[in-house]
């Protein structure tokens, strides 16, 4: 079904995120239908650029990165004749006119920042003094959303002066996953499993988001950032609140997102033996960290692995064991729910004993599998063994079940006027206020990460703080 009739305006169109992400997840929802004629992507960024030359980069963005629908010439030349371009400066005058004049009445207009936050003060302010927003405008924004609570709180504050904060959709692309949403449906759409969703049942809950790659060209950002600022106070927090949030009365955006904000508030500061920091270094003909980053003495963390509590009712006693790093061994992001063992061993203990576990896995494939434990088949007697309960969404869906991009969902969320699946402003400065004393209290200590090989498993502590609680990580890691 065709959304409304919108202008896209991508500034920082000729940028990174918007070549690998953005314009193929576009083009995808173009081809399946859902661009109603006369939709319209314009880029904006600093280059002197024709309409012409925009094209052409969109043509190359897609055959790079929109899979066998880019081998379709004809489609891909519908689709640029929606594509313009605009040559403007977030930071002065130029261009703003002609984009002012570009604008149509009457339709949906989405304003994407894919471009430095540095940029959004200027980009505000020029939307605004153009006149460029209406009733049905909406902006979207990327991470990272501010370094700590301070600069998070400033960043909404400007945000703030020029728009409602209904019109503000800042992205987590990890909550734009098939998967991620039907964690939601899998816990509020069964009567299976909610009712053992809580410290009663589940003996603990892990999230790891493991990376093969390093910095990759992007180390002076990531030198200021690390670890925890680049991926655990936004997609692993965002994964823990679906985890471990309250059913919200009806899925509204509000109601969602309250229930999520109730979970980064109930956290519980982590005890310093409960981090363990890493950083990679050279391995496997692999450069360490250190060369990536140019800096021989950094302490920035590429791993962090931790222990959290949550103090609510439901969760009391319950640790979250979160871990996440880059040149780990494989690429794997996934959520393991491990369930406590049945209270008495009826089989006796030559049997076994089994937890039941449930993995929603993220990367590389998408799908949610439920562990049972059921008799080893044969004479051999009454041996227990695991099995999966798969349900791998292509297979159990049929080929349509194909998972969207997360951005194309997200994109077409944000044309929908659809905000519940984007951070609102005080669940962003929730998780920078749990944040920050974290990283403050390494700081005041002096910790040091620990060096791990390239391609490994992280820093043996990690191994050793699960294994101190009597458990391991689960997943190929
Ligand atoms: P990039 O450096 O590749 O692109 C920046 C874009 O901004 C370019 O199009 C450039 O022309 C434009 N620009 C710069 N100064 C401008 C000005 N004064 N006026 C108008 N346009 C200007 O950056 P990117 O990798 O595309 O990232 C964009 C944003 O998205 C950043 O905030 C980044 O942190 C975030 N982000 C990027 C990725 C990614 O995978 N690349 C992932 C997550 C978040």
């Amino acid at each position: 079904i065709p959304v409304d009739l919108f202008d896209l305006v991508v500034f920082g169109g000729t940028g990174d995120l918007a070549r690998r992400k953005i314009l193929p997840a576009l083009f995808k929802r173009f081809c399946s239908g859902q661009m109603a004629d006369g939709a319209r992507l314009i880029g904006a960024s600093r280059r002197d650029w024709s309409d012409a030359d925009y094209r052409e980069f969109v043509r190359k963005s897609l055959s790079e990165f929109a899979g066998e629908l880019a081998l379709d010439r004809s489609l891909v030349e519908t689709f640029c004749r929606c594509v313009h371009y605009v040559s403007v400066d977030a930071n002065g005058p130029r261009g703003w006119d002609e984009l002012s004049g570009l604008m149509v009445a009457d339709r949906v207009r989405a304003f994407y920042f894919s471009v430095d936050p540095g940029l959004f003060s200027g980009l505000s302010m020029r939307l605004q003094d153009h006149e460029l927003m209406n009733e049905q405008s909406r902006v979207v924004v990327e991470k990272p959303f501010g370094h700590d609570l301070e600069t998070a709180q400033a960043l909404n504050a400007e945000l703030a002066q020029h728009f409602d904060e209904s019109q503000i959709y800042r992205i987590d692309h990890y909550l734009g996953k098939e998967t991620v949403q039907n964690l939601m449906a899998v816990r509020f759409g069964n009567m299976l499993f909610e009712p053992l969703w809580n410290a009663q049942y589940i003996d603990h809950i892990q999230i790891t988001v493991a990376e093969t790659v390093g910095v990759d060209g992007r180390g002076e950002y990531y030198e200021s950032a690390g670890a925890m600022r680049d991926m655990v106070q936004n997609h692993l927090m965002q994964l823990l609140c679906l985890i471990a949030m309250e059913p919200p009365t009806f899925f509204d955006p509000d109601a969602v997102r309250d229930e999520k904000l109730k979970v980064i508030r109930a956290l519980s500061n982590v005890e310093p033996h409960h981090i363990v920091r890493g950083q990679y270094t050279a391995a496997d003909g692999a450069t360490s960290y250190r060369e990536d980053v140019d800096n021989p003495r950094s302490r920035t963390e590429s791993f962090i692995a931790l222990k959290c509590h949550l103090n609510n009712w439901r969760w009391a006693g319950t640790p979250f064991y979160l871990r996440t790093g880059k040149r780990m061994s494989e690429r794997d992001s996934e959520i393991t729910v491990v369930f406590k063992e049945t209270p008495h061993a009826i089989f006796g203990q030559e049997a076994g004993r089994h937890n039941n576990e449930l993995t929603i896995q993220l990367q590389p494939d998408e799908g949610i599998t439920l562990g049972v434990t059921i008799k080893d088949p044969g004479p051999g007697g009454m041996r227990l063994v695991d099995v999966p309960l798969d349900m791998s969404f292509a297979e159990a869906l049929g080929p349509s079940a194909d998972s969207p991009d997360a951005y194309e969902r997200l994109i077409m969320d944000v044309i929908r006027g659809d905000q519940t699946l984007f951070m609102r402003n005080d669940e962003v400065e929730a998780a920078w206020a749990w944040t920050d004393p974290i990283i403050r209290g390494w700081q005041a200590r002096g910790d040091a990460p620990k060096p791990y090989d390239s391609y490994s498993a992280g820093p043996d502590d990690a191994t050793m703080m699960i294994r101190r609680d009597g458990r391991e990580w689960r997943g190929v890691i």
